[in-house]
């Protein structure tokens, strides 16, 4: 399962998830990160493998943006969250139809979704 060149790869990570086969890194101190990255940046390891990323995270902190930029121009605001997947924090956006219900603690599934105003890949968050 471990692939060294693919590892630091976003779009790898983004292909993953889409997959159903989400994961992150972890170096052999137990450091968790999300792609890309290399080398731990708290230990300087530069051993990381993949561990399998749980399939539920739960919001750790969100912030709405209320920007009316061109890109966003069909929405009036977008909530981007922080939720935390079994020992790394992962940042999404929210699911529209979640904005007002969402709270610390709330369950999420991960997912990624193809922005309709950049052609981006966005990692996004559904409620459970
Ligand atoms: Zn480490």
């Amino acid at each position: 399962m471990s692939d060294d060149v693919s590892n630091g790869d976003h779009a790898t990570w983004l292909d993953a998830i889409e997959s159903d086969d989400g994961f992150y890194l972890e170096c052999p101190n137990g450091h968790a990160w999300i792609p890309p990255r290399r080398v731990c940046k708290t230990c300087g390891s530069e051993t990381l493998d993949r561990v399998p990323l749980s399939t539920t995270g739960r919001i750790v902190t969100y912030t709405e943006i209320h920007v009316p930029a061109p890109r966003f121009e069909h929405r009036d605001r977008v909530v981007v969250a922080i939720a935390d997947f079994g020992g790394v924090s992962i940042t999404g956006r929210l699911d529209d139809a979640a904005t007002e219900s969402i709270e610390q603690g709330t369950a999420v599934e991960l997912d990624v979704e193809q922005s309709a105003s950049t052609d981006e890949r966005i990692v996004t968050f559904h409620p459970r």
